[in-house]
């Protein structure tokens, strides 16, 4: 009967615990996790804030108690993992409410402590009511904050997924939103043409933009960036992304890639073969080149808890990579992406075309449609798709998908034109955006 510790109970480590128990009632399972709330949604945490999702208790999936009676499952929260011992195959562990120190044995140790919020060094920052959203206890403080002050703007630091949802629940509230990005574009993942599609949208919405800018002096309200440009507001919240939490795994000797992430294998074991890592702290490879990626999005977390589950149960799944499938909500829009975009392609020695259709999201005629953007990168050789982007009002999930569908069954550009896609007035048209861009590609 297998010992197995896990770091971390939200995404990848509760996913990796439930796994297991489903597929072994027998072994002890013990979760350390040194924030309050396990199992939340982050995913839903903008649109909390924003007043879409009325209850907080909504985005709990489970709770410590559920886990102890439905799985038999330990969890541990408001404890932190301090140090792995590899040799005596233990975990050093602090209790954080009561300040005690104590140890506990691992026959198989899984590490999913996902990243941490990076903040700039700002000049005067500390001067500023500033935010970062990234646990239950980010997201309650910022509700508060709104409740209690009714804030009316807000400068959002950090144009990706996270500072565009925010920014449209926060425009949804009544705040005057700005946006501050240090890139040249907006989702700095997408080709330049999607992402001048965002902009847009985000204009259109009152957002107000500043590309390759960033904050270089706060004193209270008063924001000052890079360009001389001043700006007030009443709180700020960095969104500039996640930093992999990866020091007890450097600290323990196992090791950290060049994406920053702690390297595993097909099978999602580090270098030291009890020891497995998932999640945004991981990792693996690219789908498509092989080389290393790291995809910090709740898809590989819940993927590679079922890799993990199922290598400890002694069944081999190897995980094939990531090509990094993604989608958002920007305001009436949304933006949706899978595999390489044109600054990876360019930047490997893939020689690729690419296909851009323009069309109705379904049948013109019917009352409710969209206008749709969508991308295709494709080998120039061997034809394979290597990559899509499809931004629009409507239908862009059911375009992603197919098309991440294709790339992972190594399907050509030639093939998407044959796939049988449904159609009725409401959703498509009888020769899907998928499949005219197929028609047309060279
Ligand atoms: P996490 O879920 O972050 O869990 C890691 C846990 O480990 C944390 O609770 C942490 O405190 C704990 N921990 C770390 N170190 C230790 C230690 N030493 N000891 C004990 N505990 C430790 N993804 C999508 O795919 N789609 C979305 O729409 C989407 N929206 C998002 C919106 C927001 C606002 C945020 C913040 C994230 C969003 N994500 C989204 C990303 C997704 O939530 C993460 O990719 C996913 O949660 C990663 O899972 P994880 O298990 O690696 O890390």
């Amino acid at each position: 009967m297998p010992k197995i510790v896990v770091v971390g109970a939200v995404a990848g480590g509760a996913t990796v615990a439930s796994q297991i128990r489903y597929l072994d009632k027998d072994s002890s399972i013990t979760v350390f996790d040194q924030d309050e709330t396990m199992s939340f949604a982050a995913c839903g945490m903008p649109y909390y804030l924003g007043g879409h999702i009325e209850n907080e208790q909504d985005l709990i999936a489970t709770t410590p108690e559920k886990f102890k009676d439905e799985k038999n499952i330990i969890v541990n929260m408001n404890h932190r993992v301090m140090r792995i011992d590899r040799e005596k195959k233990i975990v050093e562990v602090k209790d954080l409410l009561s300040n005690k120190t104590f140890e506990d044995a691992y026959d198989v140790l899984i590490l999913s402590p996902g990243g941490t919020p990076i903040v700039p060094k700002t000049d005067g920052l500390e001067s500023a009511k500033v935010f970062t959203l990234r646990n239950f206890e980010d997201m309650r403080n910022i509700h508060s904050f709104i409740e209690a002050e009714s804030p009316k703007s807000c400068v959002i630091v950090g144009a990706g997924f996270i500072g565009l949802e925010m920014a449209e629940n926060l425009v949804e509230l009544g705040m005057k939103v700005t946006l501050v990005e240090k890139s040249p574009q907006v989702m700095n993942i997408l080709d330049v043409d999607s992402s001048d599609i965002v902009e847009k949208e985000l204009h259109e919405h009152g957002v107000k933009v500043y590309k390759e800018n960033f904050i270089t002096h706060v004193d209270g309200r008063n924001i000052t960036l890079d360009q001389c440009e001043k700006l007030e507001a009443d709180f700020i919240l960095m969104s500039v992304g996640v930093s992999p939490s990866t020091e007890l795994a450097s600290e323990a000797g196992l090791t950290i890639g060049d994406t920053r992430g702690i390297v595993t294998n097909e099978f999602m074991q580090t270098n030291d073969s009890a020891i497995y890592a998932l999640g945004d702290a991981a990792e693996n490879k690219d789908f498509i080149t092989g080389q290393p990626k790291r995809v910090p999005l709740a898809w590989p977390a819940h993927r590679q808890a079922y890799i993990v589950a199922n290598h400890i149960a002694g069944q081999e799944i190897p995980f094939k990579g990531m090509l990094g499938t993604s989608i958002a909500k920007v305001f009436d829009l949304s933006v949706g992406m899978t595999g390489l975009g044109e600054r990876n392609l360019n930047e490997s020695d893939l020689y690729f075309k690419t296909i851009t259709q323009k069309s109705k999201s379904n049948a013109g005629y019917y009352p409710d449609h969209g206008d749709l953007f969508l991308k295709i990168h494709y080998d120039a050789e061997n034809r394979k798709v290597l990559g899509a982007q499809v931004v629009g009002e409507k239908g862009v999930d059911k375009r992603i998908d197919v098309i991440a569908t294709a790339i992972y069954a190594g399907l050509t550009i030639d093939d998407l034109q044959a796939l049988e896609l449904a159609y009725a007035p409401p959703y498509s048209s009888p020769k899907d955006p998928v499949n005219m861009a197929s028609y047309r590609a060279k």
